[in-house]
């Protein structure tokens, strides 16, 4: 299943599509039974929540999406946590040394931008770059969870654009500064449960693409800390919660390592494709 937030003349709506359809069905999340609430309690209740939602969604209004706008699939995550340095080939064409451990950033929630909205340049730089990620989504919540247990607590998956701002991330050793500037963070198009992925999500090819060149290929198979790991690793430090985001990180052939350097500009059209997650397509607009 498929789970979008989409923004509709009449307000916002949570919606559901098959795998293999196009028809999107859903309700504002007004009428829903338990609000905007829904899909967070659906996720934390695992599997036997998120059938429930599909079944109350089954019966909702076909929707039309020719004039929706994206939003990012989860309304406010209390955690995006972000993996730097996780593909070994990437970590090779920077100046960092491969760490031993996975590396932790933070984003906060006024960074998401959905599927078709701008990322936005800030004024204080021209060196905003693309990094295409698998991010996977907290279902049931957990804490201190072994890596054999990592994965009955993710709902779902979903494409991540985690936009650096290169200059700012790289003055200091902590990245938090490059990584939070607002609608830097594109989310989406939509959360892909768990069960019709491959388990961790591993195996799935991903591309970057802009303005229709290709910059990065991938494949999750290649991630040094896998979705298991990374959810033990850091359910160990904090709870996770449903709802929370982790962001895998980036394979080789971002904008900044390259001979000279691409950033994205103003008017670009960026991608991210994920197999089996669907297409995350944003534009660059500079901050007003
Ligand atoms: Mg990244």
């Amino acid at each position: 299943m498929r789970i979008a937030r989409l923004l509709l003349p009449n307000g916002i709506h949570l919606a559901m599509a098959g795998s293999g359809t196009g028809e999107w069905r859903g309700f504002a999340t007004a009428e829903l039974p338990c609000g905007g609430e829904g899909l967070i309690q659906a996720l934390a209740e695992g599997p036997s929540g998120l059938a429930a939602l599909q079944t109350s969604l089954r019966s909702a209004p076909v929707l039309d999406t020719s004039a929706a706008r994206w939003l990012p699939p989860l309304p406010t995550p209390g955690k995006i946590l972000c993996i730097g340095l996780n593909y070994a080939l990437h970590t090779k064409e920077t100046d960092w040394q491969q760490p031993e451990h996975p590396n932790v950033f933070t984003r906060y929630a006024h960074t998401l931008v959905g599927h078709g909205e701008p990322l936005i340049r800030p004024r204080c730089s021209h060196a905003l770059d693309f990094e295409g990620e698998l991010a996977c989504i907290i279902g049931r919540p957990g804490r201190h969870v072994s890596v054999l247990q990592a994965l009955d607590h993710v709902a779902g998956y979903c494409i991540f654009n985690d936009a650096s701002v290169r200059d700012v991330q790289r003055r200091t050793s902590q990245w938090t500064l490059g990584k939070n500037f607002p609608a830097t963070g594109a989310c989406g198009p939509w959360l892909v449960t768990a069960d019709e992925l491959p388990a961790g999500g591993a195996g799935l090819g991903l591309e970057t693409w802009l303005n229709g060149e290709r910059m990065q290929v991938g494949n999750t198979c290649d991630l040094i800390f896998d979705v298991a790991t990374l959810v033990a690793t850091l359910s160990m430090v904090m709870p996770l919660n449903p709802g929370d985001i982790i962001v895998t990180g980036t394979p080789a052939g971002v904008g900044f390592t390259r001979t000279p350097p691409v950033f994205m500009q103003p008017g670009d059209q960026v991608r991210v494709t994920i197999e089996g997650l669907g297409c995350l397509e944003n534009g660059i607009a500079d901050e007003s």
